[in-house]
């Protein structure tokens, strides 16, 4: 018999007052009982985007409100500038090419964060440059990067500043209006505490200027029809009637706790877990430019590290995230983002302890718990 436990950077575990509204009957979404979940939900949306910004909504994953801001913003003939560090912030590049929009990359080191006072990492951002892409946190390394700064530096010019926020949200802070960025690229399955299946983008003035000029093909993504629908609480397509439903309660109980509270939470738990890799004498892959959603350890030396997770997964019930593409086998991920608390990171930390034991890995056995306690305490 096998109890599980989720500690993936997405899916999230759900908290049960979540699943019990997920649960019950369906009902038709072109209602009055539906608009108000609409209403509701817009309404708590902007507390976590920390916007006055319309926050349109998908039902999609994340990549389509990704590809939703690439395809809503530019026409063809305009560059993009895309910051890569790993696979996210790639995809961003990938759809791009996909629509034939010619991309700037500026590429970092995986498991650092763009510095844009460095020379060689300047935002160099001309005429044809409408939008520059950045992920807030860089899911895949572990990596958070400086979403203020970046913004500071466009502001100044016709370009929209674009933030994959899809693991960062409702984890780390993202000040969308205070910071001015243009659009905040979201989803369900992360911080948001409810199952993958929504996606989200909150719309600046400035961001809605190069959507009313842009002429790349859209359809199902168009930014115009959201929004057109929200203004009358409404949605353009049938929208994904349980998820929202169960969104409302999801920021509900982020609403109860608090966005600050919130942050400071996620902050000591990823504190914690920083400790107790460290304690156990392994690496962590990123250790200047941390996020507080996800930690990134690399896998010792001698030890499987595929196995390690599949192990912990397989004969205990614990998920945790290997690492993917090239970082395959040397990379595992442990997420402190969502309804993941320090109790989970308690039955984590001792049983990844179990396993690099029984795997060969020497080290003092209950020594990472044991930081892990004094962190959370
Ligand atoms: C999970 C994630 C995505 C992809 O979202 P999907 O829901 O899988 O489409 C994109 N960016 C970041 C930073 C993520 O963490």
């Amino acid at each position: 018999m096998l109890k599980n436990y989720l500690l993936t950077p997405g899916p999230t575990p759900i908290p049960p007052r979540v699943l019990e509204t997920m649960a019950r009957p369906i009902i038709h979404h072109r209602t009055p009982e539906f608009q108000k979940v609409i209403q509701e939900v817009e309404e708590d949306l902007k507390y976590v985007y920390q916007t006055k910004n319309e926050v349109l909504i998908f039902a999609a994953s994340g990549t389509g409100a990704m590809e939703g801001s690439v395809i809503n913003l530019l026409s063809p003939g305009d560059k993009a500038l895309v910051v890569r560090g790993g696979k996210f912030g790639e995809r961003f590049g990938e759809i791009c090419k996909a629509y034939g929009v010619e991309f700037i990359p500026l590429d970092v080191v995986c498991g650092k964060a763009v510095d844009p006072k460095k020379r060689d990492e300047a935002l160099k951002i001309d005429k044809k440059i409408k939008a520059v892409y950045v992920t807030l946190c860089e899911t895949s390394t572990g990596v958070s990067t400086d979403v203020e700064a970046i913004a500071k530096i466009v502001k100044n010019y016709e370009a929209a500043l674009v933030v994959d926020a899809i693991s960062g949200l409702a984890a780390i802070p993202i000040k969308t209006d205070e910071w001015g960025v243009d659009v905040v690229v979201s989803g369900s399955q992360k911080g948001l505490m409810i199952p993958p299946g929504l996606a989200f983008v909150s719309v600046s003035a400035k961001a809605w200027g190069l959507i009313e000029k842009s002429t790349l093909p859209k359809y199902y993504f168009d930014f115009k029809a959201y929004r057109k629908a929200i203004a009358k609480t409404d949605t353009p397509f049938t929208p994904a009637v349980n998820l929202m439903i169960g969104l409302r309660e999801a920021l509900k109980i982020i609403r109860e706790e608090g966005l600050e509270v919130i942050f400071e939470r996620h902050k000591k738990m990823a504190s914690a877990v920083r400790s107790s890799v460290k304690a156990m004498g392994l690496e962590l892959f990123a250790p200047e430019a941390y996020s507080d959603g996800v930690t990134a350890v690399k896998v010792p030396q001698g030890i499987d590290g595929e196995k390690l997770v599949k192990t912990m997964r397989d004969k205990y019930g614990v998920g945790i995230a290997g690492g993917q593409d090239e970082m395959k086998g040397k990379m595992f991920r442990i997420a402190t983002m969502g309804y993941i608390t320090p109790s989970d990171l308690i039955v984590c930390i001792a049983t990844l302890e179990t396993v690099l034991s029984e795997m060969g890995y020497k080290f003092q056995l209950g020594s990472g718990v044991k930081a892990l306690e004094e962190t959370l305490k």
